[in-house]
């Protein structure tokens, strides 16, 4: 046996191979029959057809096209081509159903082929190889991704939002429809991400937009509120929401999130807003002369001893006191809603505050015994008015929430950067899913035993909006029935 002959392979070995390779079909370059020569198993059981019923017929009288086919691809006009320019032909996906023998009826099947041209001894194309395989399975998923994709894109349109995607690598910005809406902009305009910032007030972009862009490559989320003024001036309110995506190696990738127009609740709580500013402003007036009239009866009663009459001056007295209390807490809140609540930095010792802020609790009540631990002098550097405002806070709440002839203790304790003030009472406590929304607006826990005691909710959203401003944390750790701490830190140096 020659070297050569060693290594050419029997042709029966050829024949098995082509059988078990992936879904294949020889044909007879014999135009316009196209006879098939060979096929793969794999061939016959995609296409539920056996050797016997399709070896040496043609192509098209086995496999007839559809009728909505497209020209271009239809086999037949596939084969002559490749036959006339002897270059290979893929056809990327097409349709061709399949008759099931079992169900005696048509399956939706798509497929993707290959059509390589073979010669034969002569040099002529003698052959075509045609390569099929079923990616009907891939097909239905895109179909259905882009089905998923319409309905989100209805809802999109629906609710007024818009999505978003910024790369964080080369600042490539994509968006759905809707987005040039909310900025104002025609439908089709085409969008950059520098574009739409360049609609945001340079305040807005310093303190709104970079803390918060800084915020999201520490925590992996974004979501702020914004006004964007259209071109023709008037003036919106967008909230834009995002996740960062990382990639492998955890490095930031893409950005991605809604964007919403929040113009009318943003209008209707500006409204609001000026209303409870209004009406508090106009009740402070007539307020303050009644306080000045108590103290002057107050006075006058000094030098006439009528113990009733003294008594009801202190509890009208205390009733205006918190009156005051209250609308000076809704005036803060209107100031803070529209970015006028000032913050004036003053150096003091946080610890002669608390101590102000007690005796002055213990005036009004003295139902509780309140213990202050606290030694000597802690200096900071804050706006000593807020502040008391915030331990008020606490106090009130503290004495409000806790039973009769309980005790609250204060704290104030040290660090190296910060310095911490608690306050604790054995009061009613708070439920762990109440403790997460206390610093929110207007929130109140809805119980019995709380629901007769008077509030608005909106002591600790002031107390939370100061402490924050002051770069300081704000917390509560509590247990229902027991009690619970209020804390606050603010850091120094
Ligand atoms: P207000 O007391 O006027 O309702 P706050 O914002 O000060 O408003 O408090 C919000 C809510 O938090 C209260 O309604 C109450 O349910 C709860 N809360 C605050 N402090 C305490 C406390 N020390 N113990 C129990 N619950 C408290």
């Amino acid at each position: 046996m020659s070297a050569e002959s060693q290594h050419i392979l029997p042709k029966d070995i050829f024949q098995t191979i082509f059988e078990k390779s992936p879904g294949s079909l020889l044909i007879k370059a014999d135009m316009p029959r196209f006879t098939i020569l060979a096929a793969s198993d794999s061939y016959l059981e995609f296409t539920d057809t056996t050797r016997d019923a399709i070896l040496g017929r043609g192509f098209s009288e086995v496999f007839p096209d559809n009728g909505n086919v497209d020209e271009q691809i239809k086999a037949h006009n596939v084969f002559v081509r490749v036959v006339n320019t002897g270059k290979k032909i893929d056809i990327p996906r097409y349709r061709y159903d399949i008759f099931n023998q079992q169900s005696k009826c048509y399956e939706e099947h798509h497929w993707s082929c290959s059509n390589v041209p073979i010669k034969g001894d002569n040099g002529e194309i003698a052959y075509i190889l045609n390569t099929v395989v079923d990616i009907t399975a891939e097909v239905k998923a895109k179909e259905t991704a882009l089905e998923n994709e319409k309905r989100l894109n209805l809802a999109l349109e629906a609710t007024g939002l818009a999505t978003w995607e910024l790369s964080l690598i080369d600042n490539t910005f994509t968006y759905s429809a809707g987005m040039a809406e909310i900025f104002g902009l025609n439908p089709d305009t085409p969008l950059t991400i520098d574009m739409l910032r360049s609609q945001v007030t340079e305040e807005d972009m310093r303190n709104i937009i970079l803390p918060s862009y800084q915020q999201a490559l520490i925590s992996g989320e974004y979501l702020y509120e914004v006004k964007v003024v259209w071109p023709d001036k008037s003036q919106h309110w967008i909230k834009i929401q995002g996740t960062i995506i990382y990639d492998e190696h955890n490095n930031h990738e893409t950005m991605l999130g809604t964007i919403l127009d929040i113009t009318e609740s943003k209008r209707d709580e500006i409204r609001k807003n000026d209303f409870i500013a209004m009406a508090s402003h106009e009740l402070k007036t007539p307020l303050t002369s009644i306080k000045a009239y108590i103290q002057l009866l107050a006075k006058k009663l000094d030098n006439n001893n009528d113990e009733f009459v003294a008594n009801a001056l202190t509890k009208a007295g205390n009733q205006v006191n918190k009156m005051a209390n209250l609308i000076y807490g809704f005036l803060d809140l209107s100031r803070l809603e529209s970015g006028k609540l000032q913050i004036k930095m003053q150096d003091f010792d946080i610890n002669k505050l608390l101590a102000e802020n007690i005796a002055e609790a213990q005036l009004i009540n003295n139902n509780h015994t309140i213990i202050f631990n606290a030694a000597g002098e802690i200096m900071v550097h804050a706006d000593r008015e807020r502040i008391g405002q915030v331990i008020n806070n606490f106090l009130s709440n503290a004495i409000k929430y806790s039973p009769k002839d309980s005790t609250v203790t204060i704290t104030t304790k040290r660090f190296d950067d910060e310095i911490e003030v608690s306050v604790s009472d054995t009061g009613v406590g708070i439920k762990p899913k109440d403790q997460e929304k206390l610093f929110q607006r207007f929130y109140r826990v809805d119980s019995d035993e709380i629901n007769n005691i008077t509030g608005f909710g909106i002591g600790l959203y002031l107390a939370s909006e100061i402490i924050q401003r002051h770069k300081g944390k704000i917390w509560v750790n509590s247990e229902e029935n027991k009690g619970s701490t209020f804390s606050f830190s603010l850091p120094i140096g």
